[in-house]
This record gives C-alpha cells, sequence and structure tokens, in this order.
C-alpha cells in the first residue's frame, strides 16, 4: 500500500471502521438510519458511541465536539473532555450515546435572526450520520444540525439535508415514469473548486485592514499586476509547494479528497479542487479545507487570503460549485447518456434546471449574496450579476430543434423526436470556452461560478437542490396524469424550452450588449446585496420553501435578517478601519514627510538662493492639498456612517451603507491612494501592493 493510501482517511470513522468494528447488528441498524432516515434507538448509539470513543482515543483523541454550521458562516465546535471521575479517585474516559446523538451548546451568542430570544438560548445539536465523524487535533469531531429548542433551524447545514431529501424525493417520482426501479435514492453531488491567496505573514500583520476585515482597504496599484496572465499555471514556487504538500496531507487524512492545485490568474493567487462527494460531505469538507488552510499556511509563515476581494486591480477569489445529481446506483442524471431512452430522461431532467434556473434567478443571486462578493459579481473578472446559463452551441441546436420541431443535422439529419439518439458527446466545457457565463454546462454538470470564495457552498446547494426539486414535482404531476406518456414528456420539453429558453447565453457575459440583451429579456440584473436580499421574503420564494419543508416564512426571515445585518457589520468595520487608518498611520506619514521635504527645500536655500527646489515644493504643495481631502473625506465617511443608524430597518440601512457609505469609502481611498504614489517608501506606513502580491 502506497503511503498515500495508508493515510486517506486515516482519521475518519468510516464505512471501513464502522464494518470492521461495530457489532454486526450495530452497523446494519446505523446503515439503515444513514439510508432511510428512522431514528437511532439509544441502546444501539450507546454501542456506536463507545466504539467511535475506543477508535479515536486510539488516535490521540482526549475530547469530543459536536461540530456544526451556525449562520456565521463558519465551523462552531466547543469540547468536553471523555474523562469521568471514578470512584478510586482516577478518572475513566467515557462517551454515551446520549452525548453522540444531542448536544447543547450554550448557544445565546450565534445569530438567529430574532428566531430565539437571548433569555431562551437553548439551541441543540444533533448528530448527523450521513457525514463521517472525524479525530482532527486530539479531538473526535461529530458533524450535527443545530436547531432551536422550538426545532428552527440555526444553521446552514439542516435546510441542506432537508433539500437532498425534496430533490430525492421528487426525482425518484421521475425515474419511476422512465421505468427506472433499481434506484432507490437520488444525491446531489459537489465539488467545490477553491480559491485563495497566499501571502507573507510578516507583511500581513503590518497591514491593519487585512486583519480587521480580510481585504485591503488602501493600495496604489502596483507596476505591474497581472496584465501579463504569467502566473495562471505557472510553476509553483517551494515555499507554497510545501504549503499545498501539508494541505493535502492533512486533508487526505481527513477523507477530504483534495486533487488538482495550480496558480490562479492573480499574483500570489492560487486554487485547490477536490474529487466532488455528496452535497453534505462536500460542504463539510469545504468547511475543513478553508480552515486548514489558514491554519496550515500559518506554519508557513504565509497568510491565506478567503477575502472575494482582497485586492483592487486584480481577480477576486471565487468558488465554483459543479453540481449534478446521482442515483445510488452510481448513474449520473446529468450524464446525456448513450441511447434514445436515456436521452429523453436527460432531456427533462436539463430541462428541470433551465425552468428552475430561470424562475428563480433571484434565489440563487441572492445565495451568493455578500459585501464581499459584490466587489466581484460584475467586476470584469467573475461572471456578473445577472444570472443566465451556458449551454453550448451544440445542447442549445439541439433544444431550438426540439422546440421547432424542425430537423437537427449536426451528425445526422434526423426529426427531432424525443430521445432519438442524436446527442453528440458532449466536451467538457475548457476555461477558455466559457469562463464568463454564471452557471456552466459542463458536459455532465453544471458549474455555479458565482459564489465567493468564503461562501460556505450549504446556502447556494440548497436553493438548487430546491428549486430543481419544485420544477421536477411540477413535471412529475403532469407527466404522472398522462394517458400517453411519449407524447405528454414531447409537449413538456418543448414547452419549457419555449418558456425558459431566455435563460440560456452562450455569449461572452462580460459586455455591455449582455446587460442591454438581459434587459430586453427581462432577466433580473441584481447588481448589489441590498438590491437582491429584500427578494428572499417574495411570495413565491416563501410558497416555495415551505411546500419542499425547507424553510418556514419566519426562518426565511430570520436569514435575511442576519444576511442585512452582516452586510451593514461588514461596511462598519471596513469604514471604521478606515477611518482609523487614515487618522493614526496615513495623515500622520503624509505630514512626516512633507515636514521632511521642508526642511530639506529650506536646508537648500539656506546654501544658496538659485538652487532648484521645485521638487520640494511641488510635492509638498500635492500632498498637503492631498492631505486636506484625505482629512474631509475621513470625516464624510464618519457623518455617513453615524446616519446609518436613523433608517428604522435593516433593509433600508443596508442600501444606506451602499449608496452613500460605500461610496465615502471609495472616495476616501482614491486621495489615500494618490497620496501614496507620492509619499516615499521609507514613509509610507503599510507594505504596498507590489510587496504584498510579490513577496513569496
Ligand atoms: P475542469 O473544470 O478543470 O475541467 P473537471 O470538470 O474534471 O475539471 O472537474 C471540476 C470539478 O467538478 C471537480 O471538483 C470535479 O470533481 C467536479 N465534478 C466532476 N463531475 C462532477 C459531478 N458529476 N458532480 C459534481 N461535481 C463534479
Ligand atoms: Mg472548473
Amino acid at each position: 500500500m502506497s503511503t498515500v493510501n495508508a493515510l486517506f482517511g486515516s482519521m475518519v470513522f468510516n464505512e471501513g471502521v464502522m464494518q470492521s468494528r461495530l457489532p454486526k447488528d450495530t452497523y446494519k441498524s446505523l446503515k439503515k438510519t444513514i439510508h432511510t432516515g428512522v431514528p437511532l434507538d439509544i441502546s444501539i448509539a450507546n454501542v456506536i458511541a463507545t466504539v467511535m470513543k475506543e477508535w479515536a482515543i486510539e488516535k490521540g483523541a482526549t475530547h469530543y465536539t459536536h461540530w456544526f454550521q451556525p449562520m456565521t458562516g463558519i465551523t462552531a465546535e466547543k469540547h468536553d473532555s471523555f474523562i469521568t471521575p471514578a470512584d478510586d479517585g482516577a478518572v475513566i474516559m467515557e462517551f454515551s450515546g446520549k452525548e453522540l446523538i444531542k448536544g447543547e451548546p450554550d448557544a445565546s451568542s450565534f445569530p438567529s435572526g430574532g428566531l430565539r430570544a437571548t433569555f431562551e438560548a437553548r439551541g441543540y445539536t444533533a448528530w448527523d450520520p450521513t457525514s463521517y465523524a472525524f479525530v482532527k487535533d486530539k479531538t473526535l469531531y461529530i458533524p450535527t444540525a443545530f436547531c432551536s429548542y422550538g426545532g428552527e433551524a440555526l444553521d446552514k447545514k439542516t435546510p441542506l439535508l432537508r433539500s437532498m431529501e425534496a430533490l430525492n424525493k421528487q426525482a425518484l417520482r421521475i425515474l419511476r415514469l422512465f421505468g427506472r426501479h433499481d434506484a432507490k435514492r437520488v444525491y446531489t453531488t459537489v465539488g467545490a473548486e477553491q480559491e485563495y491567496f497566499l501571502i507573507d505573514e510578516k507583511l500581513y500583520k503590518q497591514r491593519k485592514d487585512l486583519i480587521y476585515t480580510g481585504r485591503t482597504l488602501f493600495g496604489a496599484k502596483p507596476p505591474k499586476g497581472q496584465e501579463l496572465e504569467d502566473h495562471y499555471f505557472g510553476a509553483i514556487k517551494p515555499r507554497v509547494k510545501a504549503f499545498m504538500a501539508e494541505l493535502d496531507e492533512e486533508l487526505w487524512k481527513l477523507g477530504v479528497l483534495a486533487k488538482t492545485e495550480h496558480n490562479e490568474v492573480a499574483p500570489a493567487q492560487h486554487e485547490l479542487a477536490p474529487i466532488y462527494t455528496t452535497t453534505n460531505i462536500a460542504t463539510d469538507h469545504n468547511q475543513l479545507t478553508m480552515e486548514l488552510m489558514k491554519k496550515i499556511a500559518s506554519k508557513h509563515g504565509l497568510t491565506c487570503l478567503l477575502h472575494e476581494k482582497p485586492f483592487a486591480g486584480v481577480n477576486g477569489s471565487g468558488k465554483h460549485n459543479n453540481w449534478s445529481m446521482c442515483t445510488d446506483t452510481g448513474y449520473n442524471l446529468l450524464e446525456p447518456g448513450k441511447s434514445p431512452y436515456e436521452n429523453a430522461q436527460f432531456l427533462l431532467f436539463l430541462c428541470a434546471v433551465i425552468k428552475a434556473v430561470d424562475e428563480y434567478q433571484d434565489l440563487l443571486r441572492i445565495s451568493v449574496a455578500s459585501a464581499g462578493n459584490d466587489h466581484r459579481l460584475g467586476a470584469n473578472e467573475a461572471p456578473p450579476a445577472i444570472v443566465s446559463m451556458f449551454l453550448g452551441d451544440e445542447l442549445t441546436e439541439i433544444l431550438e430543434a426540439i422546440e421547432s420541431k424542425s430537423s437537427y443535422s449536426k451528425r445526422e439529419k434526423v426529426e427531432m423526436q424525443i430521445g432519438v439518439d442524436v446527442l453528440p458527446h458532449f466536451p467538457k466545457d475548457t476555461t477558455d470556452r466559457n469562463r464568463t457565463s454564471p452557471f456552466a454546462f459542463t458536459g455532465n454538470k453544471f458549474e455555479f461560478r458565482m459564489l465567493g470564495s468564503m461562501l460556505s457552498i450549504a446556502g447556494p446547494n440548497l436553493v438548487l437542490n430546491t428549486i430543481v426539486a419544485e420544477a421536477l414535482s411540477q413535471f412529475a404531476d403532469q407527466l404522472e396524469q398522462a394517458p400517453d406518456f411519449t407524447e405528454a414528456l414531447n409537449k413538456l420539453i418543448r414547452r419549457t424550452i419555449r418558456e425558459h429558453k431566455r435563460i440560456i447565453f452562450n455569449g461572452n457575459n462580460y459586455t455591455d450588449e449582455w446587460m442591454e440583451e438581459a434587459e430586453r429579456r427581462g432577466l433580473l440584473n441584481l447588481r448589489t446585496t441590498p438590491e437582491a436580499l429584500p427578494l428572499f421574503t417574495a411570495e413565491k420564494n416563501v410558497r416555495l420553501f415551505a411546500r419542499h419543508c425547507i424553510f418556514t416564512e419566519a426562518e426565511i426571515r430570520s436569514r435575511m435578517e442576519i444576511l442585512l445585518d452582516n452586510y451593514i457589520k461588514t461596511i462598519q468595520i471596513e469604514s471604521l478601519t478606515m477611518v482609523e487608518l487614515t487618522k493614526k498611520d496615513i495623515l500622520p506619514a503624509i505630514v512626516a514627510y512633507t515636514s521632511e521635504l521642508s526642511a530639506a527645500a529650506l536646508d537648500k536655500r539656506a546654501l544658496s538662493e538659485d538652487i532648484d527646489i521645485s521638487v520640494e515644493l511641488d510635492t509638498v504643495r500635492r500632498l498637503s492639498s492631498l492631505a486636506a481631502c484625505i482629512k474631509s473625506d475621513a470625516e464624510k465617511l464618519e457623518h455617513a456612517l453615524a446616519e446609518v443608524r436613523v433608517y428604522p430597518t435593516a433593509a433600508e440601512q443596508a442600501s444606506f451603507c451602499r449608496t452613500v457609505v460605500f461610496v465615502a469609502m471609495q472616495q476616501l481611498r482614491a486621495s489615500a491612494d494618490e497620496a501614496e504614489t507620492l509619499v516615499s517608501a521609507k514613509h509610507w506606513p503599510f507594505p504596498t501592493y507590489g510587496e504584498l502580491l510579490y513577496s513569496i
């Protein structure tokens, strides 16, 4: 066995470990719970807990924790040790079924968006047996869902699991109509490609903006950015390579399928892609990946920046969410297949996604909305804020032929009948073919590209699962009633294409023409988070989530409040940081430099009247007037910030933050960045873009 083989999953209480260590009956019961969701009997839980504890102790664990994903977007954990006092004054290591199944963290400080008053702070964590437990940092981690005393979801995991259930139910209905009875379950699968920046930790520590906000709030453009695209897929530097090697190793131990690592477009930017897996596991794994990236970077004297836009002027970081649906028999439902029969089924699932994306553009946009991601969407690098789908020319032509009942002639001249075997093999779209589309079909899966690098993938995937479940359920309702299945199927596919083809766009999404065209087509263009979020509670969305038992209306409202609140706080923290840096660092640096120049000019003059002092004078003049601008810009920003509270609702406050506060921030930055180009390197108070981007 190779070392990687031995390493992979070595810290995971996975299938193999369970099978070899659990008593046969216990293992069977657990499998049943995992596959059908029936609750686990406490006596069985006790057996599992004991076995899990023994295994974890062998792996060096002394503690256990319920690991959950509250609405902060990061993971949370509270560690308890296994120790229990024994009669003889010693301790024994204990872990019960009750402790495995249910935890009760003091939850009062996690955001609940008004769902749970602080006085009834109780929140419960419940074991999610579909995601394996693992040992990390001498602690047994038990993946859990987190909910309130009243059963409302307080986390990202619970609604994700509910959405997977909804999709499973509706997809199975469709499969039955096609006579597929072998599949017992349909899962959604996800591979999340993660982008990030690595910079030198020593430099990071000198930038308060990076420390407080994760991004640079000031910084003049360096002479070289990403113009030459010489970093993309370039040779990986030894220090970065060492980081990646250790990251891979640690991820492999935890069973994370880290696969591909390469340099990205911007200097100091990199990407890690895992092999796809079931959505809830992919979600856990992506959280672990982000956490380990930060931790391991620090061990190498590096800092990993996961912010969506750490540097102005070069690309930000995103996360490509590759998504598909798969049966428990291993069949990918977005695989075009080889026979006509599979084609028709593929076309129906494809149509479900087309309909879903068109009808719920708003929800997809909301699912990726954050202050940080607003810097990317619509800028000239990431997909625009307009949701559309790329299908490629061939598939689009096929759909057009179906719609118009005409012949499709790429391969052979045949009358388009649904299910006729004319589907060509779809090559994967390479990044060159279309990297501008927010939602691209790439051969046998969709790649949703609007996610910001920092985002938990739970939100976008729960939306995807739910909206596709809804489309499938409407299809199933119609087809199950139909006297002639084939005829009904033909009609349904045709109608869906006709009604929703406006969402398909294969061109360049970055152009102004597309903005205009999209508007003509009636597609939404929700440029910013404050514009997008209020649509969360639109009646059609409330109905959708209620119908599939994903969210109650109260849960949606609470989530919208949390997102708005997060947006407002982010802008506030960034503004306060800018004001502080301006007063404490930037203005003093300008004053120090100009007084040095003034003194130098005076010295020169003392030597002789005819020495040229224009450099000193011009610089002092320009910097003095810039300093005055900077001071007044900072004051304007402070005033704007003070006004936020005047607005009564979170939605209005967020909107004011965007239209007034954010604009004041940009103005202040422009003046300060110009000053940076004039002040000597010695006087400038923090590392420049050049140093940050080219330090490794
Ligand atoms: P590239 O995008 O570089 O061409 P791939 O298309 O092979 O590379 O894969 C990109 C990501 O998509 C990987 O994380 C991969 O595991 C994932 N992926 C591939 N097939 C599926 C699928 N059926 N469901 C979800 N993700 C998938
Ligand atoms: Mg890709």
